[in-house]
């Protein structure tokens, strides 16, 4: 049996302080969640505050990046290290946003998921496809690429601490959801795949999650399918409402 997963990625959103006042909002209404894991993404500058709100409470912190290199000359990156130190346990890989918006392939997601496990912070990769992908009934074809470049040379035994999340680009911060059979549909194959590169033990440990506009009036019934075990919330993990409504429904 897998366990759900309810990660907030709040993109660049909030202050210090303002991720301060959220965090705490969180943890009042989840300190005790434990039959959910339930993981904060804010930005960088935001990650040691987030973690001392949360220490002492079954609440994960995460990532929305992180390098693939060491250390070095590397302007503007962020170290596997530089956030360990400050207690994340996961990160965000391969956004569709930053492969959009910075360019970022396939190979270097792959570097950075097979970096981040190698130091064991979990990856959660991102993979999904446009709407013109969609349209053009090549869906599968995009996110089977994704997830075995992705994936590349990941041994099975690491499957247990990697998060995959199915996230269709048409569906990220416009309210356009897809269907739960949609969503069902997508998983099952990702799945599939996994289960094609290393084998039925791995692809029945892995957890996909979805994401793309999910609230808490189309959480319960995304997550109820079989092959969902969770999901990575834009928009409504700004919320503290709205986001806790959503890890409830994945009780
Ligand atoms: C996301 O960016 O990962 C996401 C799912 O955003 P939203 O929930 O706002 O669609």
């Amino acid at each position: 049996m897998r366990k759900k997963i309810i990660a907030g990625n709040w993109k660049m959103n909030k202050t210090v302080a303002e991720a301060v006042e959220l965090s705490n909002e969180i943890k009042r209404e989840l300190a005790d969640c434990n039959s959910v894991d339930v993981v904060l993404c804010p930005p960088f500058t935001a990650v040691k505050s987030v973690s001392d709100v949360v220490s002492e409470t079954l609440i994960n912190v995460g990532a929305q990046n992180m390098s693939s290199e060491e250390n070095g000359a590397y302007t503007g990156e962020i170290s596997h290290s530089m956030l360990k130190e400050l207690f994340v346990r996961y990160v965000i890989l391969g956004h569709s946003e930053r492969r959009e918006y910075y360019k970022e392939t396939d190979f270097w997601i792959n570097k950075k998921v097979k970096k981040a496990l190698e130091k064991n912070l979990r990856p959660i990769l991102c993979v999904g496809e446009k709407l013109e992908d969609r349209e053009s009934g090549n869906t599968e074809q995009v996110v089977e690429v994704q997830v075995r470049e992705g994936l590349k040379d990941v041994p099975a035994e690491a499957y247990t601490d990697l998060v995959i999340a199915y996230e269709p680009v048409w569906a990220i911060g416009t309210g356009k959801t897809a269907t739960s059979e949609q969503a069902q549909e997508v998983h099952a194959f990702i799945r599939s795949i996994v289960k094609d590169m290393v084998g039925e033990d791995a692809a029945n440990a892995v957890r996909i999650q979805y994401g793309g506009s999910m609230k808490p009036d189309n959480a319960v019934e995304l997550l109820a399918q079989p092959d969902i075990d969770g999901g990575l919330i834009g928009g409504a993990a700004l919320d503290a409402t709205s986001f806790a409504a959503i890890v409830k429904a994945a009780m």
